[in-house]
C-alpha cells in the first residue's frame, strides 16, 4: 500500500463539519492515503480572542504537513478582526491562488456550456499587502506593491500549469494602459517568461475588456493570469458564469505550503440541515489529491462525481426540475459518489491527472541573478495638507523656495498636473503634491542633502508634509511616472 501523506485539516464553521465530513468519507472510500491531523480555526478561535483566528499550535501542524485542507469559515464582522485567509496565504507565502471554472451544463444551468478555464491569480501582492494610510482631512492611500520576484513566480507558475495540465493558451490581464508601472511590469515579465514557453498561446487584454469578454465568451479563454485584485473580482465572474459558485475547489499553492478549499463560505444560513453541496471542497480535495501526488485517486474521484452529476442526483442548490433525478442531502450525495467509485462520466469528458502535475511550483526566482542596475537620485515628490486655497497660490508658494539646485517642476492634485499652467475646472482636494528636480533638466543627479534643506523650506513656511517619494531612475530610465498632463 502507498505511503500515506499528512495533512492538516480544519473543519470550519456553518456548514464546514458537515461538507468536510462527506469529502473525507469519499476521499476514504477511493482509497486515499492520508493521516490527517486536525486543527481548529475561525469562529471558535476568534471569540477565545485570538485576532487572526487561528492558534499559534495550528502553524505547527501546516509547517509539518505543508499540506492543509480548510472548510470554509466564518469571518466575524468588525472588531479588529482579521481574515484567516489572508493570513494564512501571506505567512506561509502561497503566492498563487488556483481556480478552475468549468461549466457542467446540461446539469447545471449556464448559458456558457463550452466554459472550461483555470483562473491564477497572484496571491500576496497588490493592493492587497494592506498598506494604507490617511494622509489629510480629504485623502486616503492604499498602496500598490508589485515586485519582479512576485510577477515572475506567480507568471511562471501560470505557464508551467498549463503545460503541466495540457492546456494549450495562457492569457495576461492587466491595466498596463493606466498603471505603467506596476501593471505594466507584469505584462513585461508575462511577455519575457512567455519566450520560453514557445509551445503555448499568448495574449493579453486590458483587465476591463477582459472581464468583459470572460462574462461574455469565457470559452475562448483557457489559463489565466493576473494581478490579486483582478483575479479576485474575476474569479468570482467566472464561477458565477459557469453557474457553480457552489460548485468550484480553488487551491492556494506555496513553496512551503498549499492550501486547498471551496471558493463558497459557510453558508449560515443552512448550517447544520444536512443540505449543503459538498461540491466545492470535494474539488479542492482533488486539487489536493493530485498536488500530494495521488493522481489516480484523484482521478477515480473526480470521475465518480461528473457520473453522480449526470445522474441527476442533486443537492438543492443545483437541483432543477426536468433536470435532476432525485435532491439529496449532503450525505445522501456523498453516498452516491461513493456508489459510482470505478465508474466513469458518460456525458463529461474523462479526465487523467497524472504525477507531473503533483506539487507543481516554481524552482527559481530569476531576478535573483540579474545585474543591479545603476540608481541615481534625480529628484523629490513632497506631498503636502493644505486646506487654504487654490492651486496657484499654492503653487505661487512652492515655487518661491530658494533650494538651489532644486527647481520646482509641477504640483499635481489627485494625479492631476495643476501648476503651472492648470485648468480652473479641475477640482482640487487638500493634498498636493510637489514635484522638484535639478535646475539643469530633469535626469540630473541630485543629492539627499538637498532634499533636506529644501524640507526645511517647507517648514519655515509653515506647510504640514505629509509624504516624501524619491524620485531614481534605473540605467536612465525614469522609475517614477509623469504627472497626469506634465
Ligand atoms: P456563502 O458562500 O457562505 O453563502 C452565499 C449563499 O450561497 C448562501 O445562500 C448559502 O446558503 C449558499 N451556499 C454557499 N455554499 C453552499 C453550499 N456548499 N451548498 C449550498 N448552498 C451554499 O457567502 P456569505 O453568506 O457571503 O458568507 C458567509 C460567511 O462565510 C461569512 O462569514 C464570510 O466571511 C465567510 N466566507 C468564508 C470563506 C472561506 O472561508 N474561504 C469564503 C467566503 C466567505
Amino acid at each position: 500500500m502507498a505511503q500515506k501523506t499528512s495533512i492538516t485539516v480544519a473543519y470550519g464553521d456553518g456548514i464546514g463539519p458537515e461538507i468536510m465530513d462527506a469529502t473525507l468519507r469519499i476521499l476514504e472510500a477511493a482509497g486515499a492515503q492520508l493521516e490527517k491531523e486536525v486543527i481548529d480555526i475561525g469562529e471558535k478561535v476568534y471569540t477565545r480572542g485570538v485576532k487572526n483566528g487561528i492558534e499559534p499550535t495550528a502553524w505547527d501542524s501546516l509547517r509539518r504537513t505543508r499540506v492543509f485542507l480548510k472548510a470554509p469559515i466564518t469571518t466575524p464582522q468588525g472588531g479588529g478582526y482579521v481574515s484567516l485567509n489572508v493570513t494564512t496565504r501571506k505567512a506561509l507565502g502561497m503566492y498563487a491562488n488556483v481556480r478552475p471554472c468549468q461549466a457542467y451544463y446540461p446539469f447545471v444551468a449556464t448559458t456558457h456550456p463550452q466554459m472550461d478555464l483555470i483562473i491564477i491569480r497572484e496571491n500576496e501582492e497588490d493592493l492587497y499587502a494592506g498598506i494604507e494610510y490617511r494622509q489629510t482631512e480629504q485623502v486616503y492611500q492604499c498602496l500598490k506593491i508589485i515586485s519582479r520576484p512576485g510577477c515572475e513566480k506567480i507568471i511562471r507558475y501560470a505557464f508551467e500549469y498549463a503545460r503541466a495540465y495540457g492546456r494549450k493558451k495562457v492569457t495576461c490581464f492587466s491595466k498596463d494602459n493606466i498603471m505603467k508601472m506596476t501593471d505594466g511590469l507584469f505584462h513585461r515579465v508575462f511577455d519575457e517568461i512567455g519566450t520560453e514557453y514557445p509551445d503555448l498561446q499568448k495574449e493579453h487584454f486590458i483587465i476591463d475588456i477582459g472581464a468583459a469578454l470572460v462574462a461574455d465568451r469565457p470559452e475562448r479563454f483557457d489559463v489565466i493570469v493576473t494581478l490579486n485584485l483582478y483575479g479576485d473580482i474575476l474569479s468570482d465572474i467566472a464561477a458565477q458564469v459557469a453557474g457553480s459558485v457552489g460548485m468550484g475547489g480553488s487551491s492556494n499553492i506555496g513553496d512551503h505550503c498549499a492550501m486547498f478549499e471551496a471558493i463558497h463560505g459557510s453558508a449560515p444560513d443552512i448550517a447544520g440541515k444536512g443540505i449543503a453541496n459538498p461540491s466545492g471542497l470535494l474539488q479542492g480535495a482533488i486539487l489536493m489529491l493530485v498536488h500530494i501526488g495521488q493522481p489516480d485517486v484523484a482521478t477515480r474521484v473526480q470521475h465518480a462525481w461528473l457520473r453522480t452529476i449526470e445522474d441527476g442526483i442533486h443537492t438543492g442548490d443545483i437541483y432543477k426540475e426536468g433536470v435532476s433525478r432525485q435532491r439529496v442531502g449532503t450525505m445522501a450525495f456523498a453516498d452516491a459518489v461513493i456508489e459510482r467509485l470505478g465508474q466513469e462520466p458518460q456525458h463529461f469528458k474523462t479526465v487523467h491527472y497524472d504525477n507531473s502535475q503533483a506539487g507543481t511550483t516554481v524552482q527559481s526566482v530569476k531576478s535573483q541573478t540579474r545585474p543591479r542596475q545603476h540608481k541615481e537620485l534625480v529628484g523629490v515628490d513632497i506631498f503636502v495638507d493644505w486646506p487654504e486655497g487654490t492651486a496657484q497660490q499654492f503653487g505661487d508658494i512652492v515655487s518661491q523656495f530658494d533650494a538651489h539646485p532644486l527647481k520646482l517642476l509641477m504640483v499635481s492634485n489627485r494625479g492631476v498636473k495643476v501648476y503651472p499652467d492648470g485648468m480652473p475646472e479641475t477640482f482640487c482636494s487638500d493634498q498636493w503634491r510637489c514635484r522638484f528636480m535639478h535646475e539643469q533638466g530633469s535626469g540630473t543627479p541630485i543629492r539627499k542633502e538637498q532634499i533636506s534643506h529644501l524640507l526645511m523650506r517647507f517648514h519655515e513656511a509653515g506647510l504640514d508634509t505629509t509624504k516624501l517619494e524619491n524620485l531614481y531612475t534605473f540605467d536612465g530610465a525614469p522609475g517614477y511616472s509623469l504627472g497626469q498632463g506634465e
